[in-house]
């Protein structure tokens, strides 16, 4: 990895503030912890919640919790009634991420839901949880397809979607690749290229977390 990037980031996450006491205490209660530090970085926890305060998200889901990193930066964008919905598949990552939304003042707002989240989110308009408004879809890649089919039946109209880490050092454009997770990237790609509901583009990325890129989707229903 270029050792600029990750100088690059650090120099915008201490001159934006994409980086506070909380936040560092999260990620040191990961480390802590054990959790492998796959969650999003710093400028882009706060591109998240940027992004869903442009939105104006009242309601959001998540697929992948990790440690809550950026679950807290999105619940920070919601407003007092709004509600966060994120879903987990270890119950250790759940507890530690249970206590740093504690730590950081957000529980209120946000039901972690443990378990596979293919076995998860065909539950949850039955739980009372459906309408979102936003999606951040960041778990086990190889499932995107199926994250982004169940996103679509319980988004509203005009919902954002935004899938992390579609790029994977460019290993995307590997046709015959047999990683599951690329294969889940390219399957979500064509899903969301067939889909005529979703307008999409994706990005690329470079930064602390090497390169790698995001899906942004809107859905009209
Ligand atoms: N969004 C987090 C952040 O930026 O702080 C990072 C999430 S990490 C990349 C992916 C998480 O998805 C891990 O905690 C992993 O345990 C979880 N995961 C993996 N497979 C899953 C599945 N089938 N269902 C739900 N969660 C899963």
């Amino acid at each position: 990895m270029n050792p600029l990037w990750k100088q690059v980031d650090e120099y915008y996450s201490d001159k934006l503030h994409a980086m506070d006491p909380v936040m560092a205490s999260v990620l040191k209660a990961n480390n802590e912890a054990g959790l492998p530090s796959i969650d999003v970085s710093p400028l882009q926890g706060k591109q998240l919640y940027l992004l869903a305060k442009l939105k104006g998200a009242k309601n959001i889901l998540e697929i992948g919790t990790l440690g809550g990193f950026s679950t807290i930066w999105l619940a920070r964008a919601l407003p007092e009634d709004g509600r966060l919905v994120t879903l987990e598949f270890s119950e250790k990552h759940a507890a530690v991420a249970h206590e740093n939304l504690r730590r950081a003042g957000v529980d209120q707002k946000v039901d972690i839901l443990v378990g596979p989240a293919l076995d998860t989110l065909p539950k949850l308009h039955d739980k009372g949880f459906s309408d979102f408004d936003f999606v951040f879809i960041d778990a086990d890649k190889r499932n995107n397809p199926g994250y982004l089919q169940w996103s679509l039946d319980l988004v509203i109209s005009g919902a954002v979607i935004v899938g992390d880490n579609v790029i994977r050092n460019g290993r995307v454009v590997e046709e015959n690749s047999e990683d599951e997770g690329i294969k889940g990237i390219r399957e979500f790609a064509d899903l969301l290229a067939a889909d005529t509901r979703i307008e999409s583009t994706a990005v690329q990325t470079v930064g602390s977390k090497g390169y790698d890129g995001f899906v942004l989707a809107v859905v009209q229903k």
